[in-house]
């Protein structure tokens, strides 16, 4: 196996505990021997459920899809990252872009969450993409190099091997518009020059996931691509049978 190869389900805000428990029970049947890793980002209140299903599965590892900015305290509603570890997930989701726009989450705050995600072991799935008027302003690589150095690069090449990239570019997240695998190969490789600047050849092992309507059908083109590894998929991760055919085209 490639081991840059990952896909990540992103749930988001859908599944009662019960239907997710059905999922993850489909998904344990469904996934045996992937050519790639295999997350899944879960609500919060899935979580202990989900690693306590999957305790037995070799292949799937468990996400929060988001940690607090505060180690603990008076912060009524969050959950620290110190939680997310103690039930069992192995990574964190941080700067998805609804989380940046509905939540106002800056680079600054992320940087906090993602030091705080490591300093409690969990590896982190950085989301990083362009709105549409960003792109049609042509400063999408502006943007990216913007949220990569604000977010992530202050971290030392040790922490940074525990860092998974997102491409994500808005325009594309649950609108059913894909990125064409050319655009995203472009932008993948922009990112891996980037890293290759900062922690040389760290690079080379750096998996960098493609985000936006991803499903059964674009996959397979989209992970042909030489630095595109795998894929963040969002609405095709709560079907069962579209999440394995996603896998199944590593
Ligand atoms: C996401 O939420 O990370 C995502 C890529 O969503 P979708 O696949 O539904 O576009």
């Amino acid at each position: 196996m490639n081991n840059r190869k990952m896909v990540a389900g992103n749930w988001k805000m859908n599944k009662t505990l019960q239907e997710g428990e059905t999922l993850i029970k489909e998904l344990d049947k469904l996934i045996s021997n992937p050519a790639c890793a295999v997350v899944i980002g879960v609500p919060f209140i899935h979580l202990t459920t989900a690693c306590n299903l999957l305790k037995d599965n070799k292949f799937i590892q468990v996400a929060a899809q988001n940690c607090a900015d505060k180690a603990s305290g008076a912060f009524t509603g969050e959950v620290s990252a110190a939680m997310v570890a103690s039930t069992g997930a192995t990574y964190c989701i941080l700067g998805h872009s609804e989380r940046r726009t509905y939540y106002h989450e800056t680079n600054a705050i992320l940087q906090e969450k993602v030091n705080l995600a490591l300093e409690n072991n969990l590896k982190v799935i950085f989301c990083v993409g362009e709105t549409k008027e960003e792109r049609e302003a042509n400063k999408q690589e502006q943007i990216v190099k913007q949220q990569l150095q604000e977010g992530l690069f202050h971290l030392s090449a040790e922490q940074f091997k525990q860092i998974v990239i997102a491409y994500e570019p808005v325009w594309a997240i649950g609108t059913g518009l894909t990125a064409t695998p050319e655009q995203a190969q472009e932008m993948h490789k922009y990112i891996r020059e980037l890293v290759q600047e900062k922690y040389g050849d760290l690079a080379a092992s750096t998996t960098i996931l493609y985000g936006g309507s991803c499903n059964p059908k674009t996959a397979p083109e989209l992970f042909s691509k030489p630095d595109i590894d795998g894929g963040l998929i969002g609405g095709a991760s709560l079907k069962a049978e579209d999440f394995s055919a996603i896998i199944n085209a590593q």
